[in-house]
């Protein structure tokens, strides 16, 4: 029996959850039950992952965005009283992991993307290492480069930029990171990945040739996750299942 103590105790380790400032808890945020056989993982905590986890009859739901965010209303009512209703109803725990799964070297969302990729990331910088800045495995055009992250992640990215641009730099940072282009850009990227882009970004590319994709906050976020809940079931033999959503964003 792998108790739920084991598993979060073996997450923080791994994740170094202590060392990252973050807007949301990470580890535990819905109390279930004590021991856990099957860990169901999904990207976003929503309602319909927790009834994916309760059909999977998994003891542990296992997410990068949980429900407890810094700017959100303390209280628990409408969507959010429907999802904890139903994991407490089930008794399944619900631990979320944020930005300690975005910066793991291997098990993060930006290792994770890099791998399917084919990036090599030669260092971590900016707001707290969570950026990425590296080669991919062959010189590309941006039209190439996008092609191929079109192919990998089953989604067509937003591209600003010139398609016929050399690609031999490339920054990244998994989900709503569009905010952090300009270190991107002074970091001496030939391009800036990320999962969204917001009206500004546009200008920016134009204005410094540093090209802008924006791949899908979703779709670039729902690897690290997968990898955690196969970490976790390669090391206390519990069983795993996954949850994806068609989530255009
Ligand atoms: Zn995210």
């Amino acid at each position: 029996m792998t108790t739920r103590q084991e598993i979060l105790a073996w997450c923080d380790a791994t994740l170094q959850t202590a060392a990252y400032k973050d807007y949301a808890p990470n580890g535990l945020q819905v109390e279930g039950k004590e021991n856990v056989a099957k860990i169901a993982t999904s990207v976003t905590a929503s309602k319909a992952a927790v009834d994916f986890a309760a059909a999977e009859q998994a003891d542990l739901l296992l997410v990068h965005h949980g429900m407890f965010w810094k700017s959100e209303p303390l209280t628990i009512t409408g969507w959010k009283k429907a999802r904890i209703e139903a994991l407490l109803r089930h008794q399944i725990n619900m631990a979320g992991y944020h930005l300690p799964l975005d910066g793991h070297a291997e098990l993060g969302n930006n290792a994770q993307l890099a791998m399917r990729l084919g990036w090599i990331t030669e260092a971590r910088f900016g707001e707290q290492n969570l950026l990425n800045i590296g080669r991919p495995e062959k010189v590309q055009t941006l039209a190439q480069f996008a092609d191929g992250i079109e192919a990998a992640l089953a989604r067509k990215p937003v591209v600003v930029g010139d398609l016929s641009k050399e690609i031999k730099k490339v920054a990244w940072c998994t989900g709503g990171a569009q905010g952090f282009f300009q270190e991107a850009i002074d970091a001496g990227a030939d391009v800036y990945v990320t999962g969204e882009i917001s009206e500004a970004q546009y200008h920016l590319a134009n204005e410094t040739g540093v090209a802008f994709v924006s791949a899908g906050h979703h779709a670039t976020e729902r690897y690290g996750v997968r990898a955690l809940g196969d970490a976790l079931a390669q090391h206390f033999g519990v069983a795993v299942c996954h949850f994806d959503e068609n989530n255009p964003a």
